[in-house]
């Protein structure tokens, strides 16, 4: 699919550029990314510019344009999408008169041209639309801050790459998976930067280990929960450990991973909790038992499998990001863009690309098991 050349700021592109070799791309929904599509319409010219008023008036009485186009481009008229009458100028005409509108302040022959179908929802696909008529736009500030990427500053940039190099860590040591996914999964309170759970696609001890599923069993497992018992389970003797990195307890699994001597020493990730995000975190705690991960931060080696991605939704997680493609299962992007089906009863933000080049070395790297 065609997509509209994303509008980025040169100057904050090249800042950003000699701090990160990275750059996350949020994943958004077509309508955000795709050029606007263009109807074939009737277009009359107006004989005298003296006249535009009565057009404009009488027009809006018996053929209302779309709400996202202007009525006039020049002596140029909108008159109709040419499938609305049938393909048929005679059509148009014979309409035109049954509501009383004096078809002679027309050329007699309409223009057909090509003119956007839907409103345009960003600023790139406003500047495509208007290459073919004027139209009507009002832009979304967040949207806007997502595509040029100003959404997250540099700390938060800085602490994210540092997640994903503990993931690429994790998924060195010990990812097994299958075609279909493989790769590690960190969960984070993004209120006071803790990891809450790590884990390491593990396909080869159950079929349903993937990482992201395990990193939500292990936060399910700090409230009381959890799926699996991992610790009689495993064939290998293999038991959750509850980490003491950085003097934080959190678990992970497997068991291999314990060891803290190549994970990136990093302060920014246990910073001290912003005193006001905690009294809100409290205040909404007290209101609300929090579910499962509501509110946490994933981050991903891989785009998710359907599985995984759907596990992530049920779980609550805010926003994912990761960072390498999934083309053949990745439901974040590739395959799909499951957050933006309707009728969801939770919607997470994703963005992809954290740390591309590298995640896809690792994933090079990573154990595949049998048969993929
Ligand atoms: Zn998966």
């Amino acid at each position: 699919m065609d997509t509209v050349h994303q509008h980025t700021d040169k100057s904050k592109d090249n800042e950003s550029q000699m701090k990160f070799n990275w750059k996350l791309q949020p994943i958004l929904p077509d309508e955000y990314t795709r050029l606007p599509s263009l109807e074939k319409s009737f277009i009359g010219i107006l004989k005298d510019k003296k006249n535009i008023s009565k057009v404009i008036v009488d027009l809006t009485n018996s053929l209302p344009t779309p709400q996202h186009l202007k009525r006039c481009s020049g002596l140029r008229i909108y008159l109709a999408y040419v499938n609305k009458v049938n393909g048929s100028q005679t059509n148009l005409k014979a309409l035109l008169v049954e509501n009383g509108f004096d078809i002679s302040l027309l050329e007699d022959d309409y223009e057909i041209a090509d003119i956007p179908s839907v409103a345009p929802r960003t600023k790139a696909q406003m500047t495509y639309a208007l290459k073919y008529w004027p139209v009507n736009f009002h832009p979304n500030p967040y949207v806007e801050a997502l595509i040029s990427g100003s959404v997250f500053n540099d700390a938060q940039l800085r602490s994210l790459e540092t997640y994903m190099k503990i993931a690429i860590c994790i998924a060195e040591k010990s990812a097994v998976g299958t075609k279909d996914c493989n790769g590690s999964a960190i969960i984070v309170d993004p209120v006071n930067g803790n990891i809450l759970s790590m884990a390491a696609s593990s396909i080869d001890k159950h079929p349903m280990w993937h990482a992201s599923m395990l990193a939500i069993d292990l936060v399910a497992r700090l409230q009381g929960g959890g799926s699996w018992n991992l610790f009689n389970n495993a064939k290998d003797g293999t038991k959750i450990v509850e980490s003491k990195y950085h003097n934080r307890m959190f678990p992970y699994y497997p068991e291999c991973l314990n060891t803290k001597d190549s994970f990136p020493s990093e302060s920014l990730l246990f910073k001290k909790p912003d005193q006001k995000n905690k009294n809100l975190k409290k205040k909404i705690d007290s209101k609300y038992e929090p579910y499962l991960c509501t509110g946490y931060w994933a981050i991903l080696l891989q785009e998710p499998c359907p599985l995984c991605a759907m596990a992530l939704l049920h779980s609550r997680v805010s926003r994912i990001f990761y960072g390498l493609s999934n083309p053949q299962t990745g439901i974040l992007g590739s395959q799909a863009i499951l957050h933006s089906i309707p009728g969801l009863n939770h919607r997470y933000q994703v963005w992809s690309s954290l740390l591309l080049d590298t995640c896809r070395k690792t994933l090079e790297k990573c154990r595949w098991i049998d048969g993929s």
